[in-house]
């Protein structure tokens, strides 16, 4: 037996783990010298263990549904790209990639389409996760950075939650607010349409009207100022307030209004006011209910316009904290795997262009962002894009409307899939499939939602024919002529030339800058103990912008969507808290899959009687997009006139519970974050 030191394969929690290692068999326990979570883990880590068998992986390279060499897969996907680049110019291939994989392999695949191909069209599935929460970072400081880490939790005296069940989708971090809670008697306000699990610890609940945050957050901020709550010396020192800010604030932010607005009672409204004002220390977690909205990136910068403009930032267990999804969401964005981003946190300015330009020695930098996720799938069906790699993801689950993805997928030229999972729905549509490690055979690093980066380990040799994603995407690179820029041995050589990058004429600019590892040895590297970048962020009021100053964003409540006639209800989506994504791994557990066997329709029991649905019964939820078929739980917490159903389930397992076909394409002008908690929608009994 070997213990082997690593990180779990879930949420931007990003909890370590030890590993007891017997062949291919693996206890897990949680890692107590972890600062992430101390040793504990949730029910999802707890049963890693049983999700690691070869049952359903892709073990050997399929070319045209054949068993091909390494070497025939790797010349097919060589050759198709260069022809393909050849005639019809570098936008005319993509990559898709996801949080899942590891900072090294992001990176490869990063510089590979921005650098050497010469495209921006590499975007990943964080764009549907966190993209809002990126937008904002930058508007807001210049740079993306989340100015707080979970130590904050222990200091704060109130919590905010909004659109996060913690409870279920970020449990570590919820007991952590739950210790602080017991310990220094910190106050828990929850903001989100529906009563969830998270909602039953809180001191209070707001259920807003779904898309009314900019509302609330803007009345919040009006009542500072009316009550003089604002910190008048730090918005002089070391914030930037456009003109007319206060005064395009002051229209319908009064309390009855904004209650109005929100569909809030105005007693429950001052209520939260009151705690806010009470409370210095305070932290508002926001999660996928302000990220995955037509308007994310405002209902972002309205959260940040408040911890700034209050002083609520840089000082312990006082900061906005955007929780992350996935596992590597937070070290894509540090190797610039968004196509909006460049890497090292750089946009595409013609500077930072130019610098990356000359450090990877590029010969065909991309200068301009590419297509964002959802484009990026149109600009496929369209025949625009007539070559595209999807690694470590199932787009045609996860992305909305996702019926049109599959319509891209089938008749796009040249499609790619490298993953660890055989028969995923996106793999179907696969001319190539190359078998990608799995979590317990990749080695790498990875970074949490604080900005912690955490070595991930292998515990076994890799499965079949399967190959590190970094490798694959090198051998690929070489054979397209790129032989000395892709020359990496081993994850070490592409995390050394990541570190360097990031101090590469920095000057001192941007918080992320991990220089001290570029020459890091290999045995350092494999012995890397958790570090975290950035330090305390803006605690010396200097922010990331030219000027050193921060910059209040004016942000206004949209319009919301009136109900339709066709669609009088609103879908919301969301996971369940024993499964993840598309359950390619979850779905092999037994016992994750007792917490919910099914996938549900939560609907309220009046909106149910209405219809003549009762408890169990057979629903049919139909949106503009598409139509899927749950069973009913009918469930006070909802609100009335709006639905929930879980993202998890595929075509892999249930005929029916398919919410991927529901929403619509819809994204924020800004991030390109698709709209997923607001989708007008109908229910029939079937
Ligand atoms: Fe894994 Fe997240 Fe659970 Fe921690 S909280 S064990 S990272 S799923």
């Amino acid at each position: 037996m070997r213990e082997i030191r690593t990180t779990c394969a879930y949420c931007g929690v990003g909890c370590g783990i030890r590993a007891e290692v017997t062949g291919r068999e693996v206890a897990i326990k949680g890692d107590a010298e972890h600062p992430a979570n101390a040793g504990k883990l949730c029910s999802k880590g707890t049963h890693l263990g049983e999700t690691v068998s070869l049952e359903g992986r892709l073990l050997y390279p399929e070319a045209g549904g054949k068993r091909v060499s390494w070497d025939k897969a790797i010349d097919r996907v060589a050759k198709r790209f260069t022809d393909t680049i050849a005639r019809h110019g570098p936008d005319s291939v993509a990559f898709y990639v996801s949080g899942q994989l590891l900072t090294e392999d992001y990176y490869v695949a990063n510089k590979l389409m921005k650098g050497f191909i010469g495209s921006g069209n590499i975007d990943t599935n964080s764009r549907l996760c966190m993209s809002s929460a990126v937008a904002g970072h930058i508007r807001a400081f210049g740079e993306d950075v989340v100015p707080a880490t979970y130590a904050d939790f222990d200091e704060a005296d109130l919590i905010v939650l909004v659109g996060s069940n913690t409870a279920w989708c970020h449990p570590i971090v919820y007991q952590r607010i739950m210790a602080a809670r017991a310990s220094r008697g910190t106050k828990i306000v929850v903001i989100d349409p529906r009563r969830t699990e998270t909602c039953e610890d809180a001191d209070l609940h707001l259920p807003l009207r779904p898309g009314s945050d900019v509302a609330l957050m803007n009345g919040l901020l009006a009542h500072c100022r009316d009550k003089g709550l604002l910190d008048a010396g730090y918005l002089e020192d070391c914030v930037n307030t456009p003109d007319g800010f206060w005064d395009a604030l002051g229209e319908g932010s009064d309390l009855w209004s904004t209650a109005a607005a929100c569909d809030l009672p105005p007693a429950d409204l001052l209520a939260f006011y009151e705690l806010f004002a009470a409370n210095p220390r305070t932290i508002t977690l926001f999660s996928q209910g302000i990220n995955q909205s037509v308007r994310g990136t405002d209902q972002v910068n309205a959260i940040l316009n408040l911890h700034l403009a209050t002083g609520r930032i840089g000082k312990p267990g006082a900061a906005p904290f955007s929780i992350t999804g996935q596992p590597n969401a937070m070290g894509g964005r540090e190797v610039g795997g968004l196509a909006s981003t460049l890497a090292a946190h750089m946009d595409f300015a013609p500077e930072n262009v130019e610098t990356v330009r000359r450090f990877w020695a590029a010969p065909r930098m991309a200068s301009k962002p590419g297509l964002k996720a959802v484009d990026l799938f149109r600009q496929v069906r369209e025949g625009r894009v007539k070559a595209i790699w999807i690694m470590a993801t199932n787009p045609a689950v996860s992305l909305p409307d996702a019926g049109l993805v599959r319509e891209a997928l089938a008749t796009c030229p040249f499609v790619v899939v490298s993953d660890c999972i055989a028969d995923t729905d996106t793999a179907r549509f696969a001319h190539v499939k190359l078998p990608a490690a799995g979590w317990g055979e990749k080695d790498g690093t990875v970074t949490n939602s604080e900005r912690l980066i955490s070595r991930q380990r292998a515990l076994f040799p890799l499965a079949g024919e399967a190959k590190p994603d970094w490798w694959i995407m090198t051998q690929v690179a070489q054979a397209m002529g790129w032989t000395e820029h892709f020359a990496y041995d081993c994850p070490a050589d592409i995390y050394r030339e990541h570190a360097r990058l990031s101090t590469y004429q920095n000057g001192g600019k941007r918080l992320f800058d991990i220089g001290y590892h570029a020459a890091i040895s290999n045995p350092a590297y494999d012995a890397m103990e958790p570090f975290r970048w950035g330090g305390v962020p803006f605690a010396d009021g200097r922010f990331s912008t030219p000027d050193g100053k921060a910059r209040l964003v004016p942000v206004e409540q949209m319009v919301l969507e009136k109900p339709l006639a066709k669609f009088p209800m609103t879908l919301n989506t969301g996971r369940y808290r024993d499964q993840w994504h598309t359950m390619t791994r979850t779905g092999l557990s037994p016992k994750l899959s007792q917490h919910r066997r099914e996938p549900l329709v939560e609907i309220h029991p009046a909106d149910a009687d209405e219809r003549g649905i009762a408890a169990d019964d057979l629903v049919q939820v139909s949106t503009p997009a598409g139509d899927s078929v749950f069973r009913a739980l009918l469930s006070e917490g909802q609100r009335r006139g709006e639905v929930f159903t879980p993202i998890h389930w595929t075509d892999r397992q249930s005929t029916g519970g398919r919410t991927g076909l529901l929403p619509r394409s819809l994204v924020d002008p800004v991030s390109g974050q698709p709209g997923f908690k607001s989708t007008p929608a109908r229910l029939e009994k079937l």
